[in-house]
């Protein structure tokens, strides 16, 4: 896809700090870390997200970022990472190629923002009706 920053990147039209990559998978450093370390697993083949992706792609990210995560952690030892990974505008998606986050937490950086939030019980007739519903949608 011509438009698309990630596929540029793929074919070398745009640069990246490579740190990984497969006949499917690209792995880059992210550009605007959240963290230091902070990279970012492609499909090669343009696939806008996680409803869309080849599930070959998708099984391939995922191995591969389990190779990508033994690298940051051999390489800077850090207390954690966060695999997070946003599809759509409503969720925050901004580049529409699919992409997993591993957000390494080094030494004595802040805490990840991403992984904080408040534990408050729901209302469990209401997780019960929700976890139904998308349940039948699976059958
Ligand atoms: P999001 O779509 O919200 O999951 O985030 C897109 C991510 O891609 C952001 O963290 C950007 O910093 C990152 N990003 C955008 N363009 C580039 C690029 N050319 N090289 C590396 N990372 C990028
Ligand atoms: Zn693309």
């Amino acid at each position: 896809m011509e438009s698309c920053i990630f596929c540029r990147i793929v074919k070398g039209e745009s640069p990246c700090f490579k740190v990984y990559e497969n006949e499917r998978v690209l792995a880059f450093a992210d550009i605007n870390p959240i963290a230091e370390g902070h990279t970012l697993v492609i499909p090669k083949s343009h696939a806008e997200n996680l409803w869309d992706i080849l599930p070959e792609d998708l099984a391939a990210i995922h191995l591969a970022s389990q190779k990508v995560a033994h690298a940051i952690r051999t390489a800077l030892k850090p207390s954690g990472i966060a695999a997070l990974q946003l599809n759509g505008r409503g969720a925050n998606q901004m580049v529409m190629h699919y992409h997993l986050h591993l957000v390494p937490r080094v030494g004595q950086a802040p805490e990840l923002p991403i992984t904080v939030w408040d534990l408050k019980p729901g209302d469990m007739q209401a997780i019960e009706r929700t976890a139904r519903r998308i349940a039948a949608a699976l059958a």
